[in-house]
């Protein structure tokens, strides 16, 4: 039976659709490796899964160091802790909480600079513009996978000596001008969270192409251990379990087939949303990108036209997301400079569509119609 609009007005998903499907393999891969941490009962602590992952990761992101975390934030911390970072630490209102919310918890004062209207990304003159005798670094989200102009920012902390941290949680396997995007600043990190394009349930890494930062980084996410009874530093338990290794393990080999058929999904949207082509716009990836479709966000007019929208696919069962809004600068923990209008105005009219590598084509097919329909 053809279960499209076209054929069936009154349509509603019986189950719900929400913005991502987290990707599970089949059980029997996942026992496999089950079954090797029973013979072996070491269920974390750098366990050979754990060593194993780290190293098949950095080979794919092609970074010389990388560590496995428990997840994205404490990645994140590790990184602001690594650098000593005080003071002030210019950063992107358009992201996830955890890039700003991060910086609070380690002391930093967060200072908000304005995107690029059309890559969401942070804009390297903006962050000019914020730099003071306090600034001490800039910490940048690649939104979406979308690179931030990497060379730009780096120009602009060459000049002020400034440490960069790239928030890359969503940039699992993204390339730029041929080159890892996990090269680029002090350290890069990635959220393995159940949600993201790549995931271990719960995960994270940080990677760094800078040896002293490497040990750094090492020692901090093991309680500063060096050895049983000897310490290098203050640390904190970053560490993540051998269960959790063996997921990202199951998935990996998978994440080239993965990515692919999330092209070809992404495309169709498009394709689908053609008919209101100027009431909507897409995120302009950077030239130069080898991009890894992790998100399909589409921008409005309006809100309006977002909360018609919205009302629609929740009446069908269906429900995208408001990622990112609210817009950080409206944290009740921070600072609003009060000068970021484009990722203020863009967190009011951008939605993230159902997307994942199993979106099946009725139900895309159908998640399109009612957005037509809303704004049309
Ligand atoms: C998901 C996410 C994080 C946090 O990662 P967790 O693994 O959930 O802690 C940080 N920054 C951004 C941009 C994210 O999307």
């Amino acid at each position: 039976m053809d279960n499209t609009i076209a054929n069936n007005p009154g349509w509603k998903s019986e189950e719900p659709v929400q913005v991502t499907k987290t990707y599970l393999p089949p059980q029997e891969e996942y026992q496999q490796f089950l079954n090797g941490i029973w013979n072996r009962a070491w269920v974390t602590n750098h366990g050979p899964l754990v060593t194993q992952l780290e190293e098949d990761l950095s080979a794919m992101l092609d970074v010389p160091y990388l560590k496995f975390l428990n997840n994205g934030t404490i990645a994140l911390q590790i990184a602001i802790k690594a650098l000593d970072l005080k003071g002030e630490v210019i950063t992107s209102p358009f992201s996830y909480v955890a890039t700003t919310s991060s910086l609070v918890w380690e002391n930093c004062t967060p200072i908000f600079a304005d995107i690029e209207p059309g890559t969401f990304t942070l804009d390297p003159q903006q962050v000019e513009k914020a730099i003071t005798p306090r600034t001490t670094a800039i910490m940048a989200t690649h939104v979406f996978g979308n690179p931030c102009d990497v060379e730009g920012l780096k120009q602009v902390a060459e000049k002020y000596n400034l440490s960069i941290i790239y928030d890359a949680a969503h940039a699992y396997g993204v390339r730029y001008k041929g080159e890892s995007l996990f090269r680029y600043g002090h350290f890069s990190t990635l959220s393995c969270h159940a949600t993201k394009l790549f995931h271990t349930i719960e995960g994270g890494a940080i990677t760094t192409i800078d040896e002293e930062l490497n040990h750094k980084m090492s020692y901090m996410r093991n309680f500063g251990h060096n050895g049983q009874e000897d310490f290098y530093g203050l640390g904190i338990n970053g560490k993540n379990s051998e269960f959790h290794a063996a997921m990202g393990l199951c998935l990996l080999p998978k994440m080239k087939d993965l990515i692919h058929q999330r092209e070809t999904i992404f495309k169709n949207y498009q394709k689908l949303l053609e008919k209101v082509a100027e009431k909507v716009s897409y995120q302009e990836i950077r030239t130069g990108t080898d991009y890894n479709y992790s998100y399909f966000p589409v921008v409005f007019e309006s809100e309006e036209d977002l909360l018609r929208v919205q009302k629609q696919m929740n009446a069908a069962n269906i429900f995208p997301r408001r990622y990112f809004y609210p817009c950080l600068s409206s944290l009740n923990y921070v600072q609003d400079t009060g000068r970021t209008p484009v990722s203020t105005g863009l967190s009011k009219r951008i939605l993230c569509l159902p997307f994942h590598s199993q979106l099946d084509s009725d139900l895309q097919e159908n998640i399109s119609t009612l957005l037509l329909k809303a704004i049309q």
